[in-house]
């Protein structure tokens, strides 16, 4: 479901026989869920992203879709003479009719009673907003393979599927779990900078990586952390050990991945390329 879109100029295109190098190229999955990676190959100072200017860094930006996203988005680029190339993208649905049935103490699922507690919950919830959206690294680090951040495991829940908690309680589930001892080490999916780290109620011990221009990934439920704020890390690099904090039924990893707010399916990072389509711009 991976593909790579190439679109070239109207002008270019007249030309093609001559110039037949398109302007930028998209390389990803047009899917909920999926990340996209653009590469501008000349004379574009600026791309947007259904009307968000873009940081582009080393000719290279990112955008995502997010579950329930529209169908349909607008890119445009701005070449350096003023000329603007609008590309219309159109997304597919994911919905892979996953349903996880599990059973937690109620204290984490029924509303919270305490004034302590929704205030503890509200904070947390935007301390982590915050950092997704935060867009500290602007500098693409050139990774070129995203990893999965354990070795093995098998994966008992997925992106998107639909979780029951206690057979009434609803919610959509928002990263990968993958079952896997406590202990065993959780390691970085690419390089970049840890930009939080917590034990929150739901997540347990926790680490944040950003990997710039939005990217950013999540471990949950970890038994030791052992990396720290402003940590630079490399791909593979040690962040914790799996465990079972937070809102957690057994050891596992909860790996979920963002760019800016937008939850990504994790899986789609480290899928390879199985289609290739190619554009051309007319007008
Ligand atoms: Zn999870």
């Amino acid at each position: 479901m991976r593909n790579i879109l190439l679109i070239g100029s109207v002008c270019l295109f007249a030309v093609s026989l001559l110039f037949s190098q398109p302007l930028f190229e998209l390389e990803g999955d047009f899917i909920h869920g999926g990340l996209i990676r653009g590469h501008t190959l000349e004379n574009i100072s600026s791309v947007s992203f259904d009307g968000e200017e873009l940081t582009v860094s080393d000719s290279t930006f990112l955008f995502g879709f997010r579950l329930n996203d529209p169908y349909q988005h607008t890119l445009i680029a701005v070449l350096e003479s003023g000329e603007k190339l609008q590309v219309n993208l159109t997304i597919a649905d994911y919905n892979q009719g996953e349903i996880d049935s599990i059973t937690v103490v109620p204290e984490m699922i029924d509303p919270p009673k305490s004034p302590e507690l929704i205030k503890r919950l509200e904070e947390e919830y935007y301390i982590k907003r915050g950092a997704r959206k935060a867009l500290v690294i602007t500098k693409f680090p050139y990774f070129s393979v995203i990893q999965r951040p354990v070795v093995g495991g098998r994966i008992t829940t997925n992106f998107g599927a639909k979780r029951v908690y206690n057979g009434w309680k609803e919610s959509v589930h928002t990263g990968v779990d993958i079952a896997r001892g406590t202990g065993i080490n959780v390691r970085a999916m690419a390089d970049g900078m840890v930009t939080l780290i917590g034990d929150f109620y739901y997540s347990g011990y926790f680490v944040f990586v950003d990997h710039g221009l939005g990217l950013s990934s999540e471990y949950f439920h970890l038994s030791k952390q052992k990396v720290t704020e402003s940590d630079l890390v490399t791909r593979n690099q040690i962040l914790g050990e799996v465990g079972s904090t937070g809102r957690s039924t057994g050891p596992h990893l909860h790996w979920q991945s963002n760019w800016f707010d937008k939850k990504l399916n994790p899986l789609f990072l480290i899928d390879e390329i199985s289609e290739v389509r190619e554009y051309k711009w007319v007008e």
